[in-house]
């Protein structure tokens, strides 16, 4: 079992309820986008289920292992991407991707081949030796895709990762995103605003305050509609 289940999962910040008996599962190399708009509440789930936060209400389940009781276990089968760029921007591409590897404690000829598959996965080999700061905005997040990909997860959970990149960037992002659930059979958790990168053979989950609006395939949700107008319909707010 290599998706991802989440479980009557609540959060406040003080009196702030920002997660309300939030449940959903995603299959095993299902690409699920997380739609809600700013506030919704997309980031501080990412935030439980990496362990950054956590709470005793409800539970999380990542490739089989319940966070709370086997965490290392867990958080050992997921990649990363949060909504803010975690790259040490003074090193390269290459120098980022082994300081990551070794955290995971790989090292060696097996970290350095991982490395490489990785960079050629998200067409970045010839970038390896520039450094992170002169990259623009879209290889940069190409880097953090490359890097979360060496430990070898099950499951990738990517917040926003297209904010604040042109259309085109953002396209070619969310294709090889789509491709790692497609072609390498990885579970996939998308966290945007955007309907324009949902697509209908997505499965589509809709955060609004705190709370799942509705859970099911983007096709069988939105029917007829543009998805941008079943959102609207659904929350009264716009994606
Ligand atoms: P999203 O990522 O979908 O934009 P967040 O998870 O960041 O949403 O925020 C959900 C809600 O929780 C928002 O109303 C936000 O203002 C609130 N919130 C987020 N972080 C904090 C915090 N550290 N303290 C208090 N409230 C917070
Ligand atoms: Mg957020």
């Amino acid at each position: 079992m290599t998706g991802l289940h989440v479980e009557k999962l609540s959060y406040r910040y003080g009196a702030k309820q920002a997660l309300k008996q939030v449940s959903f599962g995603v299959s095993p190399g299902q690409f699920c986008a997380l739609l809600g708009p700013n506030g919704a509440g997309k980031s501080t789930l990412f935030s439980l289920l990496t362990r950054l936060f956590t709470t005793p209400d409800g539970q999380i389940t990542i490739a089989g292992h319940d966070l709370r009781r086997e965490p290392r276990k867990a958080l050992a089968k997921i990649g990363v991407v949060f909504q803010q760029s975690t790259l040490d921007l003074d090193l390269t591409v290459h120098r980022n991707l082994t300081y990551f590897a070794a955290l995971h404690g790989l090292s060696g000829r097996e970290a350095a081949k991982r490395i490489d598959a990785a960079l050629d996965r998200l067409n970045m080999s010839e970038r390896r030796h520039e450094r992170a700061r002169d990259l623009n905005g879209g290889h940069r997040r190409r880097t953090e895709i490359a890097r979360c990909l060496i430990h070898d997860p099950a499951v990738l959970l990517l917040d926003e990762p297209t904010v604040g990149l042109d259309a085109a960037t953002r396209r070619a992002i969310t294709d090889h995103v789509h491709d790692l659930s497609e072609n390498d059979g990885l579970t996939v958790l998308w966290a945007t605003h955007l309907a324009d990168e949902v697509r209908d053979t997505d499965q589509l989950v809709v955060l609004h305050h705190g709370e799942i609006l509705a859970n099911n395939s983007c096709a069988a949700l939105r029917g007829n509609q543009a998805l941008a107008d079943f959102f609207l319909d659904l929350t009264g707010a716009e994606a």
